[in-house]
Parts: C-alpha cells; sequence; structure tokens
C-alpha cells in the first residue's frame, strides 16, 4: 500500500462533528440527563465511522474516536500513537485491518484522559504493548475523578493498563523508522508524552494542542496554562517549517498554525491573569471577555469561552 503525501492546511475551520453533535443532543430527550461533555463524546464517537487520512511515509491518522489516532503501518508492525474510545472497537478494527495485514505491536497513551486510553485493553488482547507515563499507568490504574468534566472513571482493567513506562524519553525503531518518545513538563495533564517520528517529520503532540479550538486544560491532574504555553515552545523547537504536527483534536497543523495558538494561549493567560491581579473574581473576569479577540475562531467548540477562562483562571 502506498500513500501520498499531504501538505497541513492553513485556517482550517473546527471539529464540525463536535459541534454537530452538541448541537443534535440538545434536542434530544437523552440530551436532559446528559450532563457531562464526555457523554456527548462517548455519543458521537459510537455515531462517528472512522476516517483514515494518509500523512506521510506510512503514517495515517484516524478520527472518529475521541482524539486523533496515529498509526505507523510498516508490513511486519503497526506502531499507534492513542487508542481512542472503547465504543470503536469494531470500527476501528476494520479501519486498522484496512491498512494493511500486521498487528498492532505497540500503542502509546499520550496522557491518561480516556478519549486516549480507553481503547487499551482491546488492544493489548489483540497483541500490543501499552507504553505511557509513570503518571498516566497511576491515574489508569484507580477512579479519577474530573470536576471539570462532572465525570468519574473507573479504573482501567488490568489488560489495559501500560506495561511499559517511559519519564525521560525512548526510541523505537519500527520498519526502519525512528520513533521517538518524549516525556514533557506537565502541561495538559502531568503525564504528557510527545511522539516523533523522525524520517517522517510527523510530531504527534496530545492535547497539549487543540487545533481550531480552545483546549481543554486538566488542571486536576498537574496542568496549567503556563505548562501549556510551555508545551506550545516545546513543540516549536522541535517542528520545522515542514513539520506536519498531529494534535490531540483538531486537524493537523503546520509550525505557523501552532504559533497562532501559542499567541492565542499566552495573550488570554496575561488578560486573564491581570484581571485577576487587580483583583476581579472569576466571575467578573468571565463577564470582561479577556478571549473576546479570539472567540470567533477558538470559542465554537466544546470548550467555550466562558469554560476556557475558568480553565486558566484556575490554572493561575
Ligand atoms: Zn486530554
Amino acid at each position: 500500500m502506498s500513500f501520498t503525501p499531504i501538505q497541513p492546511r492553513f485556517g482550517q475551520t473546527l471539529v464540525a462533528g463536535i459541534l454537530l453533535a452538541t448541537s443534535m443532543l440538545a434536542y434530544t430527550p437523552a440530551a436532559l440527563a446528559q450532563d457531562s461533555p464526555v457523554d456527548k463524546i462517548n455519543a458521537e464517537a459510537e455515531r462517528s465511522d472512522i476516517k483514515a487520512t494518509p500523512l506521510r511515509a506510512g503514517l495515517v491518522m484516524l478520527e472518529g474516536s475521541g482524539g486523533n489516532i496515529g498509526v505507523l503501518v510498516t508490513p511486519g508492525e503497526k506502531f499507534m500513537v492513542d487508542a481512542g474510545i472503547a465504543v470503536s472497537k469494531d470500527k476501528l478494527s476494520r479501519a486498522l485491518t484496512a491498512l494493511g495485514p500486521a498487528t498492532v505491536r505497540y500503542v502509546v497513551d499520550t496522557h491518561w484522559h480516556w478519549d486516549h486510553t480507553d481503547g487499551n485493553a482491546w488492544l493489548h488482547e489483540a497483541g500490543a504493548q501499552v507504553i505511557a507515563h509513570p503518571r498516566t499507568a497511576a491515574y489508569l490504574a484507580r477512579t479519577e475523578r474530573v470536576d471539570d468534566w462532572r465525570h468519574s472513571f473507573d479504573a482501567l482493567p488490568a489488560s489495559g493498563l501500560p506495561t511499559t513506562l517511559v519519564s525521560k524519553q525512548k526510541r523505537y525503531l519500527v520498519g526502519g523508522e525512528k520513533v521517538d518518545i518524549e516525556a514533557i513538563p506537565p502541561a495538559h495533564t502531568d503525564g504528557d508524552l510527545f511522539v516523533r517520528f523522525r524520517n517522517a517529520d510527523v510530531l504527534f503532540v496530545g492535547d497539549t494542542y487543540w487545533n481550531g479550538m480552545y483546549p481543554f486544560i486538566d488542571n486536576e491532574h498537574g496542568g496549567s496554562i503556563d505548562g501549556m504555553i510551555r508545551a506550545a515552545n516545546l513543540s516549536l523547537k522541535m517542528a520545522g517549517d515542514n513539520t506536519i504536527i498531529v494534535p490531540g483534536h483538531g486537524p493537523i497543523a503546520t509550525r505557523a498554525d501552532l504559533e497562532m495558538y501559542r499567541t492565542m494561549l499566552q495573550t488570554t493567560r496575561d488578560n486573564v491573569a491581570k484581571l485577576k491581579g487587580e483583583g476581579m473574581n472569576l466571575e467578573a473576569i468571565i463577564a470582561a471577555k479577556p478571549t473576546a479577540t479570539y472567540d470567533a475562531k477558538w470559542g465554537n467548540s466544546l470548550i467555550d469561552p466562558a469554560f476556557f477562562t475558568r480553565l486558566v483562571y484556575n490554572g493561575l
């Protein structure tokens, strides 16, 4: 199977699927009982088909099961970045088979959130080794509450727990490709990993980057706005002009896209910090609309301007 290289595109719009799902759910009786964004994302995954987008040199992005998933396809094995949501098992399984007959030998969890790790167990049972940061492994082994999502996540079954831990850096050779897994300082959570495909020049940055949407920041698990800005700066250092950057959510990006994101994070952080420093409370800061200049481009998804302002405020 051959892949046509494609270039990242500029100015892409929001993840229409999430918007559509949100607006559709608003009119169903079930939505009345559904209070957590987690339920919306799961329902969306249940409905979605898996879309495969070839990136470069045997690397493919799969969308439709929570966060973006990467797959390096070689004749002997497949290497995955993130495991998606377990409700997508059958569809993901078919999408993986369509990419080639080799089994998935490795799956890296970029962080502990269920939309990136919920598929660990079935992938492990199908032969994959699960790789993660030690903090991610710890969170997955017990019940974890995220108040910002109004949701408690059960521990994964033993078969879904990571068995290979990366606290600094680890390199894999997969069909001639050098795959570097790199732990970064706390950003979206305190267990974030980047995955760099060195020959292909593709960089997966997990949920430290949501392209075209305000990002979620897991302040309750070591994340913060300052960490997110640090991670964006680190990504910019790693990326060249030709690098394909794969965010945790949203379309693939160029270095220039990522720069705009970094500026948005930095400006919002400074605006919120200034108002907080003047003694304003959270409610007043949200009313002052510190994200106003960015809302048209970034504020139309799950994390709306008020929610994002709160996440920034709580992390300062
Ligand atoms: Zn996440």
